[in-house]
Order: C-alpha cells, then structure tokens, then sequence
C-alpha cells in the first residue's frame, strides 16, 4: 500500500498557495511556517489513528483550511469581563473601572492634538506633572505632585531622589508584598537604597526608629499594610511622632499609604484606610498612593508632598522612564476633578458607587437574574444569598462590605467546567466558587450588564 502521507502537499508547496502567501506578506514567515507544519502534523495524526483512510483535501482546499484555522486561533486576549467574583479591586481584572466622564476625556484628548506639555497661557513649555498638581493641592493641601505608572515607580523615584546610596529606615512589620511581584525590599535595591530594618513583626518603637538613626541614614519610610493585618500585642508608632523624628534629624518622612483614599471611607463602613490628606496635614514630606484603586482612576503612582522633595523626583532622569503618557493624565485629571463634590464622586466613581449602592438594590438584582435562569436546563438550582464582597488590590484585606449573590448549581457539569465555560464566554463571565456553589455578586457588575449577564447563561446552559 502506498504511504498515504505521501498525498499531502509539501510545507513549501502550501506557502506558494494564494491564502497562505497573502499572510506570509503582513506576518512573520516563520510564524507562518510554523502553523502550516503544525496543521499538517495534526493531519497526519488523524490519519495514522484512523482505521479507513482518509481522504486527503486538494492543495487549495488544505490550504484555504489552514489560512481559516489560522485566523481562528488568534483571538484577542484583552476582552471585556463581567466581574462577579465581588473582589472590587481585582488586579488580575484590571482594578478600577473608569468614569464615564473621564473616558470621555480620555477620547478627546487621543483623538488629537493637546497641551501636554505647553502652557496655553504662555504659550511656553509647560511640565505634564502640573496638569493634576493643582487640584491634587486643593485635595489634600499638598505643596507639589507628581505622577508615575503606578505606585511601585513612585515609591522607587521618591527613593531614588530623596535617599539614594543611603539607608531608609522601615518597621519589620511593614515589610510588604504585594501581587507577587512587588516586594518591598527589591524595590528599595532598585532605588539604589539600603534597606534598614527595625522592630519586630508585630512591634515597633519609635526609640527602635531612633536607635537606627545615623549619619548614613536618607529617611523613614511607613508603610501601610494593604494587604494583611497584624492583630493582638502590636505596636507601631503614630505618623506624628515619626514626623517629629524625621525632622529632628533633619530627614524625609515618605508615607506610602497604598490606596489612597481621597474622602474618609470611615463613613461608608470601611475602617482603617489612611486618607491622603491626613498624611500631608500630620506633616508627611512625601505621600504615595495608586491612582487605579481607592482613587478610582486610570492605573497610576501618585506622589505629593514638599516642594522641595516633589522637584528632586521631577528632575530624576527615572521619571522620564516612568512618566505617564496624555490618556492617563486626561482620565486622571478627570476622575480627580469630581472628588470637586463629594456626591459627584460617589455617583459618578465607578469603584465609589458600587461600594456604596444599597443592599436592597443588589438583592432585587440577584432575585430578577435568578427568574430568568433558574429554569435552563443546564442549572440544577439558584438561590438568592447574602455574601460579603471584598475590596482587594491589596487595599483594606481585612475589610468586607454585605453583599447579595446568585448561588448557583449546575445540573451536569461541575463547578469548573460550569466556570470554564462562563469565562470563555464572550463577554467573558467571572465568579467565585465557595463551599460547593457557583456565587455571582451583584455588587461588582454594573446593572448595564444585567442583560448580557442572563444573556450568557441563556446562550450556555439552555441543553
Ligand atoms: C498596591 C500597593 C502598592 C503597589 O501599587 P501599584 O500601583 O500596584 O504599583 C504599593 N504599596 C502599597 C501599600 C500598596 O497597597
């Protein structure tokens, strides 16, 4: 018998055919080479497997198969995800949701021309870092701002500027990582910085601080715990009493307060959350916070602070690497300008206004959506349950908000399959599993998605 492999075209036969040549001129050759080889390997594995032979496709058809399989495989990997998990701060999600008005910047300001760097009034060269610094001021009564990529890069500039090639001083129990991949301790080499411990876990003096003071000494550091608590026999001393040390020693006290609260969460039930003016008024030199979590903004660094140290982080040749482009400081500008009235932001702030919608709201919304999924034939059976959410993005762990959740159980599939689907989805579903249930929290998904949401289930889970 002749070997049928031999029928199949060759690897360079199938190039020259018109489908595979028009991808080979806009993409990489060897990207295209690969894929017809591993196509054809597939080929070949169903023949050997099958027990009569198989009949082999023409060139062209084989061809136009390949460049259509090709096409399909690529799919985009940032998709939109309906957040049911109740994590409001998801980074693997992308942390805060933007705006409507701050996108609607964000859209003027990339479709043209701006005044990034120039001052209208002048017409002469003006700094980015000052399109926020005024408003940052009225605020938190800052003297100065600047903006970074993220928080990690502010603290690594405010570092790098006011205490390269020295020690900064750090409680043990501030030792923080964050994510996974942002760990105090490797940021501070970065920065050029010594890392000097002091004080214990769960205790820390201000005579510990004291006692690690010398002449090789750059700052204090303080760093809030977003993202664990330690309990029971802690210590650690007030910001006013490491300001007051800091300054006796004629040192920078660097406050990284990770979050950023701009208004008290106190008075929507979350306790613990350093807001940034407080910093600033307690006589903090540096203050530095994320833009994308409790700020509600697009994802950014956000140092405020002195003059003086503000000017050494600006004329840091670092900065130019870690400066923020015109789409973050339009969303930025924005998203900071409705902190204006406190009731602009928590109607308008995505992450605001889900933390605060009432409990009965998010109950009616998990009963309506269970009315229309409770009868599909994939769904054994759904509830309405009280949860908690959660705030996360290394803000506020120990903190949960009331929340409602569909609990759902599927009829055949399990739970991970059941969630597999729902994520591969397109929009894509995200929940969490708990205690055997498939829970859906109404708080993290904006009621504009009610619709798809019932629509996916609808798609999925009907047989
Ligand atoms: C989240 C966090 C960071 C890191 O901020 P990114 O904006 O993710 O770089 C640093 N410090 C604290 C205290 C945080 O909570």
């Amino acid at each position: 018998m002749a070997n049928p492999f031999r029928s199949l075209p060759s690897v360079s036969q199938l190039l020259e055919s018109p489908p595979l040549k028009r991808l080979s001129e806009t993409l990489n050759q060897q990207v295209v080479v690969d894929s017809v080889r591993e196509f054809l390997d597939g080929v070949r594995d169903r023949m050997g497997k099958a027990s009569e032979s198989i009949e082999v496709p023409s060139p062209t058809e084989l061809a136009n198969r390949i460049a259509a399989w090709f096409h399909s495989e690529r799919r985009d990997l940032l998709v939109p995800v309906i957040n049911g998990t109740g994590v409001l701060l998801h980074t693997g999600l992308g942390r805060a949701p933007l705006a409507p008005s701050a996108i609607q910047r964000i859209q003027e300001i990339a479709s043209g021309y701006s005044s990034l760097e120039l001052d209208l009034h002048s017409g002469e060269r003006g700094q980015r870092a000052k399109i926020v610094e005024r408003i940052l001021r009225e605020l938190t009564g800052c003297e100065a701002a600047a903006v970074a990529n993220n928080n990690a890069a502010a603290t690594m500039l405010a570092l790098s500027s006011v205490a390269a090639g020295k020690e900064v001083i750090v409680s043990r129990g501030q030792l923080i990582e964050i994510g996974g991949s942002y760990r105090l301790p490797e940021v501070m080499e970065c920065a050029g910085c010594k890392l000097r411990e002091v004080g214990t876990t769960n205790k820390t003096h201000l005579a510990d601080y004291e006692q690690a003071i010398n002449e090789n000494t750059g700052a204090i550091l303080r760093v809030h715990p977003s993202n664990f608590q330690v309990v029971g026999f802690t210590e650690t001393p007030a910001l006013v009493e490491l300001v007051e040390l800091a300054h006796r020693h004629e040192l920078p006290l660097i406050d990284d307060v990770g979050s950023g609260a701009l208004i008290d969460f106190a008075e929507i039930g979350l306790l613990d959350e350093p807001v940034v003016g407080e910093s600033i008024k307690k006589g903090a030199d540096l203050v530095l916070f994320s833009g994308d979590k409790l700020v509600g903004g697009p994802q950014s660094g956000i140092a405020i602070g002195k003059k003086v140290y503000i000017e050494r982080i600006l004329k840091n040749p670092l900065m130019r690497a870690m400066r923020v482009d015109k789409l973050t400081l339009a969303g930025l500008q924005t998203t900071l300008g409705l902190y204006h009235k406190r009731e602009d932001a928590l109607r308008e702030i995505p992450i605001l206004n889900m933390l605060t919608t009432p409990l009965a709201n998010l109950q009616f919304r998990a009963n309506k959506f269970i009315g229309q999924i409770q009868y599909l034939t994939g769904i054994k059976s759904a509830e309405a349950v009280q949860e908690q959410s959660m705030l996360g993005g290394g803000s506020l762990p120990t903190q949960r908000i009331s929340t409602w959740c569909a609990s759902i159980q599927p009829s055949t599939l399990t739970l991970d399959q059941f969630s597999q689907k729902l994520r591969e989805h397109d929009p894509a579903v995200m929940g969490r599993i708990s205690q055997g249930r498939f829970l859906l929290d109404f708080r993290t998904i904006p009621p504009r998605l009610d619709a798809a949401l019932a629509g996916a289930f609808e798609t999925l889970f009907v047989s």
